[in-house]
């Protein structure tokens, strides 16, 4: 197979050496005699991998010891309603900010469970800014607060931490592991795997302990977070190979040298590539410069008609699923951890060589 550089928004782009090491592995899994998918999750072999993948995230993410660490299934939306029904405890309020479509999505579940107070609205700038911290309207009576720090659709990430008095909630679905970050600033942080920890079906979740135990009545045991801490995420079977591949990036994350220097890497992919689409006029993005996301750039050619043939002459140059969302149109180049700055640098000079043949 020829290098070819996937843009893909989720499911994503694994990196090359996990791919690899998962081919290797697939048949027979350390000494257990058979696949990761084949053994039990509270055999010994799969208690060390859970483990140890556990210790990673732990030891990459600085996460304090008074934080759990579960690996759920379900994916992010899952937690859209997890989050109301473990953290109302008898509150009727909740702040949640709105500055994309996964906040909107959350908002709407919210709604099933309580009263949303939506403290900023991006909507009407199209999700392509946020309001200044101090213009937020939080009301105090909510229970918490729920914010998208990377809106993975518009391409619109925080570059500030709303910090309040009331445990804070993040969805980090498509910005987790790109960079360091401070744990203990959030109450909740809950991320679907198949952006940039791994493979779908897999949802991690870190949640300060103190926020555990408060479930309101008559829920399903599954969408307790007690259940799944008290059970170190196995009450029922795990999404064992999902988790296993998470290990594997995990792993792979320490050896790059940490989320330190992965922040370096995409800061630089990202630079390199909004670099390209400023720098001509032939191709846009609307979002507003310091709020842009590292891990997914929409862009818009200037020439709509020329969509098709820009994917095709893409595709035939081994750079894949470009294809904007429906919502926003255009090009999405998502540039996830596993993305090298070679994939970015290629793309770039596609970009540039397709302008000058169509612009
Ligand atoms: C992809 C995504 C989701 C949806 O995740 P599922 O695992 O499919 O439920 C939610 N939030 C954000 C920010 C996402 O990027």
């Amino acid at each position: 197979m020829s290098q070819v550089y996937n843009f893909s928004a989720g499911p994503a782009m694994l990196p090359a050496q996990v791919l690899k090491r998962m081919q290797g592995e697939l048949l027979e899994y350390g000494n257990a005699k058979a696949s990761v998918m084949e053994i039990s999750h509270r055999g010994a072999d799969f208690m060390a991998m859970a483990q140890k993948s556990e210790q990673d995230l732990r030891d990459l993410m600085n996460i304090p010891d008074n934080y759990k660490v579960l690996f759920l299934q379900g994916g992010a939306s899952a937690q859209f309603s997890m989050v109301p029904v473990n953290l109302l405890h008898g509150k009727a309020k909740a702040n949640y900010a709105h500055t994309g479509h996964w906040s909107k999505k959350a908002i709407a579940e919210a709604q099933r469970y309580c009263d949303v107070n939506i403290c900023t609205d991006s909507l009407g700038n199209k999700y392509t800014n946020i309001d200044d911290f101090s213009k937020w309207h939080i009301d105090e009576k909510g229970a918490y607060l729920h914010y998208t720090p990377n809106e993975t659709i518009a391409g619109l990430e925080f570059d500030y931490v709303p910090e309040v008095g009331m445990p804070l909630v993040a969805d980090m679905s498509s910005t987790i592991l790109s960079r360091e970050i401070d744990v203990s600033k959030y109450g909740i942080i809950y991320a679907g795997a198949q952006k940039n920890i791994g493979i779908s079906g897999l949802t991690v979740v870190i949640i300060r302990e103190d926020l555990i135990g408060n479930v309101v009545a008559n829920q399903p045991i599954l969408f307790n977070y007690a259940t799944q801490a008290n059970n170190d995420s196995m009450y029922n079977t795990p999404s064992t190979y999902s988790w296993y591949v998470a290990g594997r990036v995990f792993e792979w994350l320490k050896e790059q040298g940490g989320l330190g220097a992965m922040a370096k890497i995409n800061e630089n992919k990202a630079k390199t590539l909004y670099a390209a689409i400023d720098g001509s006029d032939f191709y846009s993005n609307p979002v507003v410069e310091k709020y842009r996301s590292w891990m997914n750039v929409p862009f818009l050619l200037a020439n709509e008609d020329l969509n098709g043939l820009f994917l095709e002459k893409a595709a035939d140059n081994g750079l894949i699923t470009l294809k904007g969302h429906r919502s926003v149109g255009g090009m999405r180049a998502s540039i996830y951890n596993a993305m090298p700055q070679e994939g970015i640098n290629q793309l770039v000079s596609f970009m540039q060589d397709f302008e000058k043949e169509n612009g």
